[in-house]
């Protein structure tokens, strides 16, 4: 038995804003299809794998020292493939970096949200927004979609300007439900916006739309561009999420992060990742095939099956989202029950995965 172990979380001096609350838990099971962390199929490449290895190594001779506080050589990197990604020009200046976008989002809320401010975001979405705004202290706004799913804009914008809230979360595309905006529908949000509005870009790879990293130099007081590694990119275990701001908002940011908070071992092996992105990325193309052919698979299979713009899917109708969600893990696939009523997420994998998939999405309980 552990140390301690008689002592609760209820028995603990929580914070009472706290209690109550579960946290974030999509299941990490052992099992041989797992498509529901929204992760790239495809393991890094042995070169790209060589390279992390050296240059972690190299890192590593140097363990005794912090390492650069501000990431300057990585955020020039992650400014070069952006602006090569966007046509924007974006210096290390317009970068800020930190583990995941889910801590971007956090210093985000930590610099322009916290106790007696607010958050508002369109649901369903990104459920670590409205945790993350609970564990900054931040009243969280949740306003509706469509019942497709689909942000009516002008709706959105009127909720906006009457809620004026600090912060506006506007996810593109979408997680858990895969549409994304057009450039003219979020400058309407972003106009409507009296704070800052953070458009999350954590599948934007995946997505056909522009990104939002257009619209910075019209709006460099309001934007703020959220991206990530964890994706597209397939390094999610590597844990680098990004921004793209005004210099201004960086300067913010700054004020809340922890120093040294990306490790030197971070910094350098997303650095070597980022040398490879070409390679990395000719998996975005093949997934967004695959996308496309599980939404057919499914639509002929007699699914309710939502528009994706990103690499999953939303599919329904289930009597039962949980058992259906338990009938497909006794087949070995493992899918994510995002508390969505009659509806299950899976994420795209590799044709050999999308076909157990599809072939579970045969027998299982509707
Ligand atoms: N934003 C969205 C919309 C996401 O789906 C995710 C990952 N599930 C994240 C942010 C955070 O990802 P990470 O911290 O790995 O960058």
């Amino acid at each position: 038995k552990p140390v301690g172990e008689r002592v609760e979380l209820a028995d603990l001096p929580l914070r009472d804003d706290l209690r109550g609350r579960t946290p974030y838990g999509a299941p990490q099971l052992d099992v041989p299809v797992r498509l529901n962390t929204n992760e790239n199929p495809y393991p890094p490449t042995p070169g790209l794998v060589d390279d992390v290895t050296k240059e972690v190594a190299a890192a590593a001779a140097e363990l005794h020292r912090y390492p650069d506080r501000d990431a300057v050589a990585l955020r020039d990197d992650l400014a070069a493939y952006l602006a090569s990604a966007t046509g924007v020009p974006l210096t290390a200046a317009n970068l800020w970096a930190a583990n995941g976008s889910n801590e971007i989002l956090q210093q985000v809320l930590q610099a322009f949200g916290g106790p007696g401010r607010t958050a508002l975001g369109f649901e369903p979405s990104y459920s670590m927004h409205p945790i993350i705004a609970a564990g900054t202290r931040t009243g969280w706004a949740p306003a509706p979609r469509r019942a497709d799913f689909s942000l009516d804009v002008a709706r959105a914008a009127g909720t906006i300007a009457s809620a004026a809230p600090d912060v506006v979360f506007v996810t593109s595309p979408n997680n858990p439900t895969g549409q994304s905006l057009p450039l003219d529908d979020l400058r309407v949000l972003i106009e409507a916006a009296p704070g800052v509005i953070v458009v999350d870009e954590a599948y934007a790879e995946f997505s056909s739309r522009p990104s939002a990293v257009g619209l910075l130099a019209d709006h460099p007081a309001k934007l703020i561009v959220s991206r990530t590694m964890s994706k597209a990119f397939a390094f999610a275990g590597g844990r680098l999420g990004y921004l793209a701001a005004a210099p201004a908002v960086v300067d913010a940011l700054l004020l809340v992060r922890l120093p040294y908070h990306l490790s030197a071992l971070t910094q350098a092996a997303a650095r070597a990742a980022l040398r490879h992105a070409p390679e990395t990325l000719g998996s975005v193309a093949k997934l967004a095939a695959e996308r496309d052919r599980v939404v057919a698979e499914l639509t002929a299979m007699g699914f309710a099956v939502v528009p994706s713009d990103a690499n999953f899917v939303l599919f329904g109708w289930f009597e039962d989202a949980r058992a259906t969600w338990r009938s497909y893990l006794e087949r070995g696939v493992l899918i994510r029950d995002v508390g969505i009523a009659g509806h299950l997420r899976v994420t795209v994998g590799t044709p050999e995965e999308n076909d157990a998939f599809l072939a579970a999405s045969r027998e299982v309980d509707r």
